[in-house]
């Protein structure tokens, strides 16, 4: 038996919000070894929350819920969980003083109904809040776990990583499941897996899985085993045979993002940036302003979205437009020298493409992309032809423009 996640919240049920706690908790409880059978997710009311208690106490050994936990009458968690095991709540006073505290300390007034954030089930040890009023819970009972941590993500995380880990770690018996993600593109599923057959194949420990995803394939090589170190060390030779025959297609590790594998080499570099985009609307400089220090190589983002802009802007040349269109190699490679010039940058990076869904000709359908990248070295220009809506058209191509740009750099050392 395992662990059972459990969402309590009815914004959950309506769809008003996404369950990013359960995927975290499921994330950390793999990387611990806990092994979770289920999920259950049940609104802000007390009588169908007894009963899915009830019903996950029959069969998981712990459960971990967030939500419910905070002052206000649809907050019911944990009087729900002291029914469910047949205890009472008390008044826990530490916890009732840190409130009180918390609460001065922010310059709210104090209402009483703050104090019911510290009605705890009689028996449990209290897991303090580091980042908000209401603490959390951990109680046993006839050999099962509940532990209660409250619904703002924030506060979740902290409460997890201080208390929860540690605790369940202990339990786990030094057990651990250790995955690494191995990130592809310019290979399909279908390709992986065939260049990988064998090893897919023979697989025990670790195992190997592919996952598909938007504009990448994912390969999660995951081992389980007593021991951190040991768990790295089953997955290095297999992790090194991969990268032996397709490591050309691998982009990042372990959801890395591929701006800060690209943030990271032009730091390293001393190179300078500039960027001209069409078709991703300033979603490169966005992807790579969303990470501090990037004043130390961004020198300027341009959207380019008019021919006149792309002109005027970046000199591209008319002829050019006129001849080959704004959606070519020839454009996107004008592009990335004008933003270089504009930008006063070492290395200019641009897009230019059809993301659809109007705007498609019988030579150029949707999807189709032109990425190029400038320095006073090289020139490269890639095409792309990216599938899905336009949203996912646009972030395929600023990802496909960081990739490139990343290979550029590095080849060229
Ligand atoms: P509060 O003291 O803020 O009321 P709480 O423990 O009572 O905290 P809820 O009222 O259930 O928690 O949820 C508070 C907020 O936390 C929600 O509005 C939502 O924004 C977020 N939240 C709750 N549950 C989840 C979840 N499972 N995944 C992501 N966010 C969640
Ligand atoms: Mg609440």
């Amino acid at each position: 038996m395992g662990a059972e996640i459990f969402s309590v919240g009815t914004e959950l049920l309506l769809g008003q919000i996404v369950d990013t706690n359960a995927v975290f908790l499921a994330q950390q409880l793999s990387n611990l070894g806990v092994d979770c059978f289920h999920k259950t997710t049940v609104g802000d009311n007390q009588g169908r929350l007894v009963a899915a208690l009830r019903t996950a106490l029959v069969r998981a050994d712990i459960i971990i819920s967030t939500g419910g936990l905070g002052p206000t009458e649809d907050d019911l968690t944990a009087a729900g969980v002291a029914e469910a095991l047949g205890v009472e709540l008390y008044l826990d006073e530490p916890a009732a003083e840190a409130i009180r505290q918390l609460i001065a300390k922010r310059g709210y007034p104090f209402l009483p109904s703050h104090l019911k954030q510290a009605q705890i089930p009689v028996g449990s040890i209290v897991l303090p809040n580091p980042v908000g009023t209401a603490p959390g819970f951990w109680i046993e009972k006839d050999g099962k776990t509940i532990i209660s941590m409250p619904g703002p993500p924030h506060e979740m995380r902290a409460m997890f990583t201080e208390s929860v880990a540690p605790r369940l770690q202990q339990r786990a018996g030094g057990v651990v499941i250790v995955s690494r993600v191995l990130h592809f593109m310019g290979i399909g599923e279908s390709m992986l897996e065939e260049r990988l057959k064998d090893l897919i194949e023979a697989q025990t420990n670790p195992t190997i899985a592919p996952l598909a995803g938007m504009g990448e394939v994912r390969l999660r090589i995951t081992a389980k085993i007593l021991g951190r170190e040991a768990a790295q060390a089953l997955i290095a030779p297999v992790e090194a045979e991969i990268r032996q025959r397709v490591g050309d297609y691998i982009v990042s590790t372990d959801n890395e993002p591929l701006e800060v594998s690209v943030d990271r080499l032009l730091k390293a570099r001393g190179l300078t940036l500039a960027v001209a985009e069409s078709c991703t609307g300033g979603l490169i400089a966005n992807k790579l302003t969303n990470i501090p220090g990037a004043s130390e190589y961004f020198m300027a983002g341009l959207v380019t979205y008019s021919n006149e802009a792309k002109i005027k802007l970046l000199g591209v040349q008319e002829a050019t437009l006129a001849q080959y269109g704004a959606v070519s190699a020839q454009t996107a490679t004008e592009m990335a020298r004008g933003a270089r010039n504009a930008g006063a940058a070492q290395i200019g990076v641009s897009t230019t493409g059809i993301a659809g869904p109007t705007g498609a000709t019988a030579e150029k359908p949707v999807g189709l992309v032109y990425i190029a990248v400038s320095s006073d070295q090289q020139e490269v220009c890639e095409e792309f032809r990216f599938r899905g809506d336009r949203e996912m058209i646009k972030n395929q191509a600023a990802n496909a423009a960081l990739n490139l740009l990343r290979k550029t750099i590095e080849q060229a050392s």
